[in-house]
């Protein structure tokens, strides 16, 4: 594993029964770089993300990691209940925690600097107080964000964050995607092949396999010529 590689599957397989997600797959996650993956639905990204961020294991092949990382997970279809009395400060605040939590214990003024900062990275700076039950959709989905940015975390992996917004909610949201690469890496799901690939610095299209492509203009060019998706 190179210096510049965070994450590596050496031919993955993972089969929910009779049903195989995924196999054979090898690729490789950069450092610092937002790479995508896009494929049909039923085609293996969330699979694929649960494997990288260990919430599955694979039945066969190996997941090497580079040592110490951390990985953040922001599942498709945040569903918490947002009813339930917590303010946007306190849920990016959390964030902050450590693993060890120590009841009681105050937040300390860098834990708060760090949520504020976090905050104010996906613009939702003045919303503090506001309960996360009074959010629009795309608001949740950067609130949800900067508790991932706030935490230790070097890689964020986002499953299809982009699915119930607006196209201005989406490119907002891409924006500040593209705006964190200089301190994490980024692993985003979209089926929203387009709009994933203008942003993104690497593509790879899974369909229950993986294609690396060089560059996001060469997967384009391979869909425009007829990649059944
Ligand atoms: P994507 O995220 O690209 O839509 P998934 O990884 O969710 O794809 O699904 C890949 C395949 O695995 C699909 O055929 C899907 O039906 C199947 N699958 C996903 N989750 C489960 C599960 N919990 N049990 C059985 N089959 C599943
Ligand atoms: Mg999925």
């Amino acid at each position: 594993m190179t210096d510049q590689t965070n994450i590596e599957f050496h031919n993955v397989r993972f089969c929910y029964g009779e049903v195989c997600a995924v196999n054979g797959v090898n690729f490789s996650l950069p450092s610092h770089r937002l790479s995508v993956f896009v494929g049909p639905n039923g085609g293996g990204k969330s699979t694929l993300i649960k494997l990288l961020t260990g919430l599955l294991k694979p039945q066969e092949g190996t997941i090497s990691y580079r040592r110490g990382i951390e990985i953040g997970y922001v599942p498709q279809n945040v569903t918490f209940d947002t009813s339930f009395p917590l303010t946007v400060g306190e849920l990016v605040l959390q964030g902050t925690l450590t693993k060890q939590i120590r009841p009681f214990a105050r937040y300390t003024s860098a834990q708060k600097g760090r949520a504020a900062d976090a905050i104010r990275r996906v613009g939702l700076s003045g919303y503090e107080q506001r309960g996360i039950g009074q959010l629009s959709g795309g608001q949740l989905q950067r609130a949800v964000i900067a508790r991932t940015l706030a935490s230790s975390v070097d890689i964020i992996a986002l499953d299809e964050p982009d699915v119930c917004l607006d196209i201005d909610a989406a490119r907002e949201l891409y924006g500040i995607l593209r705006s964190l690469k200089s301190e994490k890496t980024i692993l985003m799901a979209s089926h929203n092949i387009q709009a994933a690939l203008d942003v993104a610095d690497r593509a790879i299209y899974v369909n229950k396999t993986v294609r690396e492509y060089a560059s996001p203009q060469a997967l384009k060019d391979e869909l425009n010529g007829g990649i059944s998706l």
